[in-house]
This record gives C-alpha cells, structure tokens and sequence, in this order.
C-alpha cells in the first residue's frame, strides 16, 4: 500500500491550471492525504480563494494524477477553515512566481495586513517604480500593475 508521503510526491504533478510553472505543493493547498486502501485514497485541500473557478480544475487533475498512479476511487474533499494564505506558499513557489512574470506576494499576511501600502518591485526589471492600474488582474486572484521604467503590464499575486 502507498504511504501518505507517497502520494505527497505524486501530488508535486499537479499544476496550478492558472500558472501552469506552480505545483499544488508550491501553493499549498494540500492539507491532508488519508490512504483509506491500496485502491483509494482521500485528498484534502483547501482552495486558495473562494470561489476561484481553477479549483474544479484542480479537482479534477488530483483525481486524474491518482488514477494514472492506480487508484480507483479518489476523493477530493475541500475544507473552508482555516482559510488559505498567501504564507502557505512555498518560498520557492514565490521564485518560480517571479521567473513566469507574476509579482510574488510581498510580505506574510500576519504582519502587515495594509497591501495598499506596498510597492510591488517590477518582476521583469526589478523597478519599484511601479503603480497599481487595477484591482483585478487576469484573474480574481491577481491585480493589474505597470512598470514606470520599462513600461511592462504585469500581474502581482495577491496577498490574503
Ligand atoms: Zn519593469
């Protein structure tokens, strides 16, 4: 039978359909795997943000990824409580963030919980002469920012 730690790096397959160079691992999302038999296995996560159309789409490649390793029947189940945070994210997740072109999320949540405060340096040039053109970005869970010196649009990961 599979251990937990197993599934674990079966789990580092699966990408965040929103930016594909992001693992689940990377995100943090997976909060418990329960090995219920060697043809069945539970997944517990916890949706980066509510509502976020991408989870079904995470969802679902979790059970295609445990299938394709010889389960057969995977349970996805979400829980709400606690929250996910931009924390939980793994430093090297926020690397690869910045190396796809997306500003990483600037500072822990804990701390300081004034985001409009910030400057989000340029991941292209490293400028922080930056300005916030929109609230949303691409997606809910990005905003829209612009670069003042090498006048390049990009997406910064928002912090929650
Ligand atoms: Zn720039």
């Amino acid at each position: 039978m599979k251990s937990k730690e197993d599934i674990l790096s079966i789990l580092e397959n699966v990408c965040d359909p929103e930016v594909p160079v992001l693992t689940i691992q990377d995100l943090g999302i997976v909060r418990d795997v329960h090995v219920i038999s060697d043809k069945e296995v539970e997944v517990v996560i916890t949706p980066t943000y509510s509502g976020c159309p991408a989870m079904n789409t995470i969802s679902m490649n979790i059970k295609f990824e445990l299938l394709a390793h010889g389960f057969e029947q995977v349970l996805v189940t979400e829980i709400l409580s606690p929250a996910w945070t931009t924390d939980w994210m793994r430093e090297s997740g926020k690397q690869k963030l910045k190396e796809y072109g997306i500003a990483p999320p600037q500072y822990d949540t804990m701390n300081n919980p004034r985001e409009s405060d910030f400057v989000v340096p340029c991941p292209l040039c490293s400028s922080t002469n930056t300005k916030l053109v929109s609230q949303f970005g691409s997606t809910a869970c990005k905003a829209l920012y612009k670069c003042n010196d090498c006048l390049e649009p990009f997406d910064y990961f928002k912090c929650h």
